[in-house]
C-alpha cells in the first residue's frame, strides 16, 4: 500500500479507510498510543497498537524510532485529536539507540545545545517549523517574481571579480599549497591555477545581474553567496542565500516599491500558508521573552507582528534625515549609543535599531547616503552640495533584525561611473565587461539584494541566523 502523509490524513474530513503511514516515533506512552510524525506538519498523528504487541516489540519503539504503521483512519476515541489511527500492523523500519539518542532529555534541549547536532535537530518541533517556513518563503520568491515576468538568472558562484571589497572573499584554487608556482617577485603565480587567474566565491550576482537586465529588462538571482568577513554576530553567516532583483528603467522610488511588495507578498504568503507552524513559533517566542527582563520584552506577538508589518506602509526617510533623528533623540543626548552620530558615517546597528524599534517602530527605508560609504557602483544623486554628495541607495531595516535589504539605482552614466571606480582603485580594464552596457544602450536601472536567512529570521522570530539555515557556516566553523 502507498504511503500517506500525516499532514493530508490530518486535512481529510473522512475517517474509516485504510492507510499505511511512516515516520519517527515522538512518544510512546502506556505501551499503546504512539505518536508519530513524518515532517509533513508540525502535528503527529496518534496511531493505537493492539494490547497483544509483542514484548520484543514494544521494545523498539523508543523515541527517534523510525516505524511503519498500517490501519484504519477513525474518528478518536480520546481527547486531543480529531482522528487516530488503529494500527493492523506495525514494521520497526529503524530502532534508536535510545541511550545515546541527544534528543531523549528530559528537560528542552537549548537552541545552543541543538546548533551542536545539527543533524538530528530537524525532528524537533521547532527545526520542522522553521524548515518548513523556509521552504515556503523560498518558493514565494519565485511565485512573486514569475508572477511579475521576471526571469531567474543563475549567475556564477565562482567569480574573477572582486567588486564590492577586497579581503572579504573565498578563494578558490587547485593550486598545491606545498609548492605554488611563483612569478619571479615570489608571488603567486596564477596564471598556472585552474582558470588561469585568480579566482573567488562571489559575494553578489548583481553584477552580472545588470548585465542579463540590460536585456531581459526584469530578472533576479537567488544562490548561496560568501564572505569571508570576520564578524561573529547573530546575523552574519559566511555562507548565506541571498535574492537579488535587477529591473531596467526602475528609478530608486520603483526600486523602493518593488522591495516592500516583495516583502510584504512573503509574509502574507507564510501567514497563508504556514499558519500551524508560525503559531508554534509565537509560543515559542513568548516562552522565550518570559527569560528576558519586562522591559525588554516585545510588545507584539510574531503573528501580531507579521500582520503590523503588512498593514503599514514602510517609513520612507533619507539618511540625512535619520542622523537628525538620531541626533535628537533621548537615546542620543542621554549617550547610550557607542558609536559617534554624524553625517558621513555609517549607521550603526545600534542606530539601525533605535530607527524602526525605538522612533518608528515599523519597518525603515533609509534612501540617499553618502557617496563615500556605499558601493562603486551607485547612482550619485544630481544637485548635491560639495561635500555632501550622496547616491541612490536604499537600506531597508527590520525590527529585531536590523538591515534585511541593501540596493540601489545603478550608475548609469559612463564617464560618472569611470570616474568613480578611478577614485575607488577598481581596475576599469578588468572590469571591461561591466563598463560595456553603459557603452551599448546603456538605461536607468535598479536593483536590491534581499538577504534570505535574515528573511527567515524575522519571519519565523527567531534571533539567531545559525538557526534558521540547515548546516551554518561560520568563522572556525562548518561541521557537517
Ligand atoms: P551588513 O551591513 O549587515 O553586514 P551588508 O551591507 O554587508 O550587510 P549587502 O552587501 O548590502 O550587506 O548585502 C545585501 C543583504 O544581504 C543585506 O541587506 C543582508 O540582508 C544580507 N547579508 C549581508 N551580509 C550577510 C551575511 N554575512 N550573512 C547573512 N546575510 C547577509
Ligand atoms: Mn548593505
Amino acid at each position: 500500500m502507498t504511503r500517506t502523509k500525516i499532514k493530508d490524513i490530518l486535512q481529510n474530513e473522512s475517517v474509516d479507510y485504510a492507510v499505511t503511514v511512516k515516520g519517527w516515533v515522538r512518544s510512546f506512552r502506556n505501551n499503546q498510543f504512539i505518536a508519530l510524525n513524518d515532517g509533513s506538519s508540525l502535528d503527529n498523528i496518534q496511531a493505537v497498537i493492539a494490547l497483544d504487541t509483542d514484548e520484543s516489540v514494544l521494545k523498539k519503539i523508543s523515541n527517534g524510532a523510525a516505524i511503519s504503521v498500517q490501519g484504519t483512519v477513525i474518528a478518536s476515541q480520546g481527547k486531543g485529536q480529531r482522528v487516530e489511527i488503529k494500527a493492523d500492523a506495525l514494521e520497526i523500519l529503524g530502532e534508536c539507540a535510545g541511550d545515546e539518542y541527544p534528543l531523549q532529555l528530559k528537560n528542552r534541549p537549548s537552541l545552543e545545545f541543538l546548533r551542536e547536532k545539527a543533524h538530528l535537530r530537524f525532528r524537533t518541533n521547532t527545526f520542522g517549523a522553521i524548515f518548513r517556513v523556509r521552504h515556503s518563503l523560498a518558493f514565494a520568491i519565485h511565485e512573486f517574481f514569475h508572477k511579475r515576468g521576471f526571469v531567474y538568472l543563475h549567475t556564477p558562484i565562482i567569480t574573477a571579480s572582486d567588486a564590492e571589497g577586497a579581503g572579504e572573499m573565498f578563494r578558490v584554487t587547485n593550486l598545491s599549497f606545498d609548492n605554488p608556482p611563483r612569478n619571479e617577485d615570489n608571488t603567486i603565480d596564477f596564471r598556472e591555477d585552474f582558470f588561469g587567474r585568480s579566482t573567488n566565491l562571489t559575494v553578489s550576482g548583481q553584477l552580472e545581474a545588470e548585465l542579463a537586465a540590460m536585456a531581459l529588462s526584469e530578472v533576479y538571482t537567488f544562490g548561496p553567496t560568501f564572505r569571508a568577513e570576520n564578524s561573529n554576530t547573530t546575523r552574519h553567516l559566511a555562507e548565506f542565500w541571498m535574492v537579488e532583483p535587477e529591473v531596467a528603467f526602475n528609478t530608486l522610488k520603483e526600486n523602493m516599491d518593488l522591495a516592500e511588495d516583495f516583502i510584504k507578498y512573503l509574509i502574507r504568503f507564510a501567514l497563508e500558508h504556514n499558519r500551524a507552524d508560525l503559531e508554534f513559533l509565537a509560543n515559542r517566542l513568548v516562552e522565550e521573552e518570559k527569560q528576558k527582563p519586562q522591559n525588554e520584552r516585545s510588545e507584539m506577538g510574531l503573528i501580531e507582528k507579521l500582520e503590523f508589518v503588512l498593514q503599514h506602509d514602510f517609513e520612507r526617510i533619507t539618511y540625512t534625515e535619520a542622523i537628525d533623528i538620531l541626533l535628537q533623540s533621548p537615546a542620543n543626548k542621554k549617550k547610550k549609543f557607542e558609536y559617534e552620530i554624524s553625517w558621513g558615517t555609517d549607521l550603526q546597528s545600534e542606530h539601525e535599531r533605535y530607527l524602526v524599534e525605538k522612533h518608528f517602530k515599523k519597518p525603515v527605508i533609509v534612501t540617499n547616503y553618502p557617496k563615500n560609504i556605499k558601493s562603486f557602483y551607485m547612482r550619485e544623486d544630481d544637485g548635491c552640495a560639495a561635500g555632501k554628495e550622496t547616491v541612490a541607495a536604499m537600506d531597508i531595516l527590520a525590527p529585531g533584525i536590523g538591515e534585511i535589504v541593501g540596493g540601489s539605482q545603478r550608475e548609469e552614466r559612463l564617464d560618472k561611473l569611470q570616474e568613480r571606480m578611478k577614485e575607488m582603485h577598481i581596475p576599469a580594464e578588468e572590469m571591461y565587461w561591466y563598463l560595456d552596457t553603459r557603452r551599448f544602450g546603456t538605461a536607468p536601472h535598479a536593483g536590491f539584494g534581499l538577504g534570505f536567512e535574515r528573511m527567515v529570521l524575522f519571519v519565523t522570530g527567531m534571533t539567531n541566523i545559525r538557526d534558521v539555515i540547515p548546516f551554518p557556516r561560520t568563522p572556525k566553523n562548518a561541521d557537517f
